[in-house]
């Protein structure tokens, strides 16, 4: 859910095939992937191994219904916040006023009209990219905020156990920010951060991803990538930086990078190497690239 993604994603769990292709042709048209799983079991083993911005749920379903996929569901840190919708023939006030306790979106009896099924799923779809934009980046910079730096890290390092592949972090922090600030003001410095994270951003390419984990640093994680390609990279980036001309002064940054399997596979032990790293790039001098 820490994603957005051009294309949505929407789940509808429905053991009535009829009423699952329907949702599927209307939600289709509006450019949105639809899968589709018969009963509550099916929903969660789906949801282990594949993202969904939304869940449109029956209730009665043979093997585990809506209500019990959905107590499911709240129990798991990372599936609680995915938006949720009960579609169902129960149409009657209790049966509305009992499925809304558990804390879903909206609820839509049936039969219903697909048009309004696509308009509130839109709505509840924008309103959760909002929401998103606030949780997941940081405000200054757009680019990742720490805990979902945090986040996306842990679940690419278990790809890399998984499936035996390399993945590089670059721990890039600004060389003297405080002086710039100190001495161009606090607009400037917003500026320098800004303009740096969008350049980092140009620079990446489309599985990478960037964060900003403190004031003027940034982690940049590669995946697929080993230890002399990251080196490259982390070069490239230092020159593009360093060659940028910004208003009052040149900016640089000192960059560590760490190596998963190689540096280790853990996170924390990962980040705490690549810092290792930058610290000795600020010690040789700044404004160059050191590999732990
Ligand atoms: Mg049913």
């Amino acid at each position: 859910m820490l994603d957005f993604h051009e294309k949505k994603h929407i789940l509808v769990v429905e053991d009535d095939p009829n009423v699952a292709n329907l949702i599927r042709v209307v939600l289709s048209k509006k450019e949105m992937q639809v899968s589709i799983a018969s009963n509550g079991l099916e929903a969660l083993s789906f949801l282990k191994s594949q993202y969904s911005d939304i869940i449109i749920s029956d209730i009665m379903m043979p093997k585990m219904d809506g209500y019990a996929l959905r107590e499911a569901l709240l129990k798991e840190e990372d599936l609680r916040t995915i938006p949720f919708i009960f579609l169902s023939a129960k149409d009657q006030t209790k049966d509305i006023v009992k499925g809304m306790e558990y804390d879903v979106e909206t609820y839509i009896p049936k039969p219903f009209d697909p048009e309004i099924l696509v308009a509130k799923v839109s709505a509840i779809l924008r309103k959760y990219d909002r929401i998103n934009k606030l949780l997941l980046y940081d405000t200054l910079t757009n680019v990742f905020n720490r805990r979902t730096l945090e986040f996306r890290l842990s679940n690419e390092l278990k790809r890399v156990s998984r499936y035996h592949q390399s993945l590089s972090i670059i721990m890039a922090d600004l060389d003297h920010f405080k002086k710039i600030n100190d001495k161009y003001g606090h607009d400037f410095g917003d500026v320098v951060l800004k303009s740096v994270a969008s350049l980092f951003k140009e620079e990446l390419r489309d599985t990478d991803f960037v964060g900003r984990v403190g004031g003027e640093e940034f982690v940049l994680v590669l995946p697929n990538t080993d230890k002399e390609a990251g080196l490259f990279v982390a070069n490239r980036m230092r020159s593009r930086v360093e060659a940028y001309t910004f208003k009052y002064s040149q900016v640089t940054f000192s960059g560590g990078v760490a190596t998963a399997p190689e540096d280790g596979v853990e996170m924390k032990t990962l980040l705490k190497k690549a810092d290792q790293a930058m610290y000795r790039a600020k010690e040789n001098g700044r404004n160059q690239i050191v590999s732990f």
